[in-house]
């Protein structure tokens, strides 16, 4: 007997799970408000496909990166290329570890690094750098190749509004499945646990720089990091990239709509103090 699956949201984790069923033989339809794949968080974050080099005080996190990192890779061995250059560096003055304890955190963590001079790549006021491989995610590939895989599953530009439960179905805007997965990172059902949301605000640059990652550790640091396109880079801020935080999606949206260019023009010249320091 075949079940149907309803899933709600067409980011990474909505595209996953459905073409994960889909490849399992079950009848799938996934629904997205927008008419693009990978439209919200998906579309727009860091695109760090990282093995946990900047969670120093997590060791949890740091084993779930490294394993995440090459699930992903041998699942979706497209959808990321490798960063030529990719450093973690120490700043002498801000980091919450010293530079030796952050080395012996990450040679216990089981994933490679080699150590590099701070003066080669210009970073004089760090007291440790390391050079590392990871990866930079292709949402462009990504877009394309969940495309492909559900082609006939997808019903973009339809918002779910309701959702329903009779004897043994769950109808979403009217139409049955056996089972429904949320996937839209809590902008649908409210979450059953303490939850708050952060608008962000993620800056990118054209550079002439290739292929080049830099993230100071550890603590609320900055990080520089490719895209999908050679010369596009984003400069993301632990301290600054967030603008707030929200009782509501709802809340933090309508905070979204009402930003300002003065609001981001403050918040980049905070930013790029704090990358250039
Ligand atoms: C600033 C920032 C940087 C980040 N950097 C990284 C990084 O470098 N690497 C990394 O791995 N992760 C990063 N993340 C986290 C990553 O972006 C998220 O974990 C991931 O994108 C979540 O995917 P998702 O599919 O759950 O959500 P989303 O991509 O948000 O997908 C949810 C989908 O649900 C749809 N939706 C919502 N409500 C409805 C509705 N009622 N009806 C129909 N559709 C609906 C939306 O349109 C959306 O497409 C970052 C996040 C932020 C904010």
């Amino acid at each position: 007997m075949s079940f149907s699956f309803g899933v709600i949201g067409a980011g990474y984790y909505g595209c996953h799970i459905a073409s994960s069923f889909k490849a399992l033989g079950f009848d799938v339809t996934i629904f997205d408000s927008e008419n693009t794949l990978l439209s919200k968080a998906s579309g727009n974050n860091q695109f760090r496909l990282h093995q946990g080099f900047h969670y120093a005080r997590n060791y949890r996190t740091r084993v779930q990166s490294r394993d995440g990192y090459m699930r992903f890779i041998e699942r979706y061995p497209t959808l990321s290329d490798p960063i030529k250059t990719n450093l973690y560096a120490v700043p002498n003055e801000d980091s919450l570890v010293d530079f030796l304890t952050y080395r012996l955190i990450m040679t216990s963590s089981g994933i490679e690094f080699s150590e590099v001079k701070a003066e080669l790549y210009n970073l004089s006021s760090c007291s440790g750098v390391i050079l590392t491989d990871e990866r930079v995610l292709r949402t462009d590939k990504a877009r394309e190749l969940f495309s492909m895989r559900l082609k006939n599953n997808l019903r973009m530009g339809v918002t779910v509004t309701s959702l329903e439960e009779v004897g043994k179905k769950i109808f979403i805007n009217g139409a049955p499945f056996d089972y429904v997965i949320d996937a839209t990172w809590g902008a649908f059902s409210k979450i059953e646990y303490p939850v708050f949301y952060e608008p962000t605000l993620l800056l990118y640059y054209r550079s002439n720089l290739r292929s080049y990652a830099l993230t100071m550790v550890d603590g609320d640091l900055c990080s520089i990091y490719p895209t999908d396109k050679e010369d596009i880079f984003t400069l993301s801020s632990v301290s600054h990239t967030p603008l707030g935080k929200f009782k509501t999606m709802v809340e933090a949206s309508s905070y979204l709509e009402g930003v300002t260019t003065e609001m981001v023009e403050k918040k980049r010249s905070c930013m790029e103090n704090q990358v250039v320091g």
